[in-house]
């Protein structure tokens, strides 16, 4: 505990841009990883300045151990004071795996986990985050109310609410008449997600750390949602209207003078109309920058030449899928042609590298698909060096994908396996974990019980078999290769 403390007071040195406030209501922000990937969250940010520029609240923020164990109450960063002692607790929750470190430091606080084993002595527990764009419902057996969607006022105005209410029934209640706030209690089918007024736009990050993966790195939001439709993606273009983008001179005037990193992050950062000018006039700053997705198609000369300029040295993009016939299925926009062009550009730019994301056990996939895959990466590999970074497909609700079941843990191993030896001293192949894969999967297609099933996992060790076990005792049962999604899901909107 005590090296805990002087962890934090260690970190707190570091950052820069904290807006130090204190207030009659205090709200716990939590986030389930630990503090290197919490702050590096732009939503988890964006919702702690909104809580810090309202009256009357402030936020202190809690985070999973680094070591992801948990085994005493996370402290808050701002007071060192425990989790359990905040009227209310406000998770952020990225993904699926994330429910386990929201169930350890409820555990680690004594909170009960369960809902329904609260009484008015404990936080009111909320969640929000990128989850609520696909499939929260794992969560509706642990929270007390879940902030569908985009959540900067919605997030306000729910603990306006909850402020005003004297017992956990009334904060309930309140919190049951706002749209887009599903309360498990209340309802049986989740609102659809909310969309941020555009004056909110875009959304930035007032704290720097050198403690994250993007150290001291000031992320600030160029656009919002995309107007793509990849199938599988929670974030394509029918999701809260599409694209939405912030304007070039307002993106550059919030980024302070003496941020020497930036990080632009959105969906498709890459098809906002200015976004080679945005960069070079970063560079011009002597500002290194990041970009959180580059789509292939985008990958001009002068963008590249701009990438270089401002730091890049491996060109990161996006193949998706193994094949021609498997991008298609996916609808994917990208092809050999721009692949190839982004190979040809990543070497006359002088980069080290080409990096490529794709996924593996696409639905319909099949080995002469990875063959493909296999050639294709052979001949950027005669261009530039190539690395694969692989994730094994999971279907995800709100998209033209959701129910296709998981290829399974078997034949996703064997198609690595495949490509692996197809590739070998030609290109690095890197993949998740096919196992963890569809832990997600069944999450994310998942319901009340799967989430509660993830309590037993978590308690049991946390280990893959655990969470087997877990799930078969749902009904999950035999051998883990292809799922029936679920029938307790609760019904999300059709997209
Ligand atoms: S995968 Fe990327 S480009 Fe495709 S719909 Fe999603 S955000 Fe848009």
């Amino acid at each position: 505990m005590t090296q805990e403390r002087e962890r934090i007071r260690r970190r707190l040195i570091d950052e820069i841009g904290r807006i130090d406030k204190q207030a009659p209501f205090a709200v716990g922000l939590a986030y389930p990883s630990p503090y290197a990937t919490g702050m590096s969250s732009l939503g988890y940010q964006r919702i702690y300045r909104a809580i810090q520029e309202s009256n009357g609240f402030c936020a202190e923020r809690l985070f999973l151990d680094d070591a992801g164990v948990q085994s005493s109450a996370p402290l808050s960063y701002e007071s060192l004071r425990p989790l359990s002692d905040f009227p209310v607790v406000a998770f952020s929750v990225a993904y699926e795996l994330e429910l386990a470190g929201l169930i350890k430091m409820l555990d680690g606080s004594g909170v009960p986990v369960r809902r329904q084993e609260r009484t008015d002595r404990d936080p009111l527990i909320i969640a929000g985050g990128p989850l609520t764009f696909s499939n929260p419902s794992p969560l509706a057996g642990m929270v007390d109310a879940i902030i569908m969607g985009e959540a900067e006022q919605l997030t306000i105005d729910a603990l306006r609410l909850v402020e005003a209410c004297s017992s956990r029934q009334g904060q309930l209640d309140a919190l049951a008449s706002l749209p887009h706030v599903f309360v498990p209690t209340h309802h049986t089918l989740l609102p659809p997600v909310a969309a941020a007024d555009n004056v909110m736009l875009p959304a930035w990050a007032p704290i720097r750390t050198p403690h994250t993966e993007f150290s001291n790195m000031f992320l600030i939001e160029t656009e919002r949602g995309c107007s793509r439709g990849c199938a599988y993606c929670v974030m394509r273009r029918s999701t809260n209207g599409g694209m939405r983008i912030a304007p070039m001179e307002r993106v550059l005037e919030l980024i302070p003078q003496d941020a020497k990193r930036v990080g632009l992050v959105g969906a498709a950062v890459s098809d906002h109309p200015k976004i080679v000018d945005i960069v070079n006039a970063l560079a011009d700053r002597g500002c290194e920058v990041g970009l959180s997705s580059l789509r292939p198609d985008r990958l001009s000369d002068a963008f590249v030449g701009a990438l270089k300029r401002a730091g890049y040295r491996t060109l990161t993009t996006a193949m998706d899928g193994t094949s021609e016939r498997v991008r298609d299925l996916l609808d994917r926009r990208a092809r050999p042609k721009h692949l190839l062009k982004a190979a040809e550009m990543a070497r006359l730019h002088q980069m080290d590298r080409l990096k490529l994301y794709l996924m593996v056990g696409v639905p319909g996939e099949t080995d002469e698909d990875i063959d493909e895959c296999v050639a294709f990466v052979t001949e950027l590999s005669r261009i530039v060096p190539v690395a694969l970074g692989i994730a094994p497909f999971c279907s995800k609700r709100n998209t033209p994908l959701d129910l296709q079941p998981y290829a399974g843990i078997d034949v996703v191993d064997a198609r690595l396996a495949r490509l692996r030896r197809g590739l070998r001293g030609r290109a690095d192949v890197r993949s998740t974990s096919a196992k963890w894969a569809w832990v997600e999967y069944v999450l994310a297609q998942g319901g009340e019980a799967e989430g509660l099933a993830v309590i037993d996992a978590v308690r049991n060790g946390g280990t893959f078999a655990a969470y087997r076990r877990a799930f078969d005792a749902l009904g999950h049962a035999g051998k883990p290769t292809v799922v029936k999604p679920p029938r307790r899901a609760l019904p999300l909107l059709a997209v």
